[in-house]
């Protein structure tokens, strides 16, 4: 098993770096990234936590992106953490993330929804704000049934307490993975709300950036899916990427991916240096 997306509690996860590549290497995941948004503060416990465990720890990270006024994800792999192009972008998208998250907390309040901001810090206990910590919060306080809730009310685009940053370029993200030697890949391509017409967009332009690879298994996925992302992949010579995207544990949540990929599209794995 092999799982190149997952998240601690350094962003929007529940558990710890360590917690989490332990739970891994339980399920037989023998290669891990922790990919946490806008971060790499994770890696070094996790690495820790690797040691010793039939675990190969990549370093990895989740890149916020604006592209054409919509926000992409870009999971870098196998980068040098102390590269310092990397480090400063993503820094600057930390700042970026705590303004909005003021932001965010100041529409709710301006909605009747007292102590947002400080409800949501509450539950991402010491992590750089995310939407998904103001779902956790929405919840817990009873403004919304569950944390889907939240978005389709609340923090969704279009929707009273969504704010509109402008995240870093694809060119610039491209820029820092490279720079860091790692490889960079479109995370979960069916996510993101749009049309199979602006899908292939993105990929063209991601591509076109240099590119590397595409999440061909996001979460739990589906047959249909798999089928359309290697043929997506194969099409745009993007490398294949796997990822669970897992945030916390639940019964359909869980660390770890089991696929075989046609011969036709390489893995990205294949491509590590480290
Ligand atoms: P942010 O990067 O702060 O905008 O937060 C994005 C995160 O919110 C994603 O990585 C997901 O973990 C979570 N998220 C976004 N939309 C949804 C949704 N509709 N349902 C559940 N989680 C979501
Ligand atoms: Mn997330
Ligand atoms: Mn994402
Ligand atoms: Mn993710």
């Amino acid at each position: 098993m092999i799982d190149l997306h997952t998240h601690s509690r350094v962003s929007d996860g529940t558990l710890s770096p360590a917690e989490l590549v332990t739970l891994a290497a339980s399920r037989g995941v023998k290669v891990l990234a922790l990919t946490d948004h806008d971060t790499l503060d994770g890696l070094g416990s996790a690495r820790d936590a690797a040691a010793g465990m039939a675990l190969r720890l990549v370093n990895g990270v989740e890149i916020s992106v604006t592209w054409e006024h919509k926000a992409l994800h870009i999971v870098g792999l196998d980068v040098d953490v102390i590269h310092p192009a990397l480090t400063a972008g993503l820094a600057r998208l930390q700042a970026v993330r705590d303004e909005r998250a003021r932001e965010i907390g100041k529409r709710l309040e301006a909605k009747g929804i007292a102590g947002a901001y400080a409800g949501a810090e509450a539950m991402a206990q010491g992590a750089r704000l995310t939407r998904t910590h103001f779902a956790r919060f929405l919840h817990r306080a009873g403004h919304v049934k569950d944390e889907a809730q939240a978005y389709k009310k609340w923090l969704g685009r279009g929707k009273p307490a969504h704010v509109n940053v402008t995240w870093a370029s694809l060119k610039e993200v491209l820029g820092w993975i490279h720079a860091a030697g790692g490889q960079a890949v479109l995370a979960h391509p069916f996510r993101y709300g749009i049309t199979r017409s602006w899908l292939i967009k993105v990929l063209t332009a991601f591509k076109q950036a240099g590119g590397d690879g595409m999440e061909v298994v996001s979460g739990r996925g589906n047959p249909d899916e798999l089928h359309t992302a290697l043929h997506l992949a194969q099409r745009f010579e993007l490398a294949a990427s796997v990822g669970s995207d897992f945030h916390a544990p639940a019964p359909y949540s869980q660390p770890g991916i089991t696929v075989e990929l046609p011969a036709n599209v390489p893995a990205v794995w294949s491509r590590f240096k480290n």
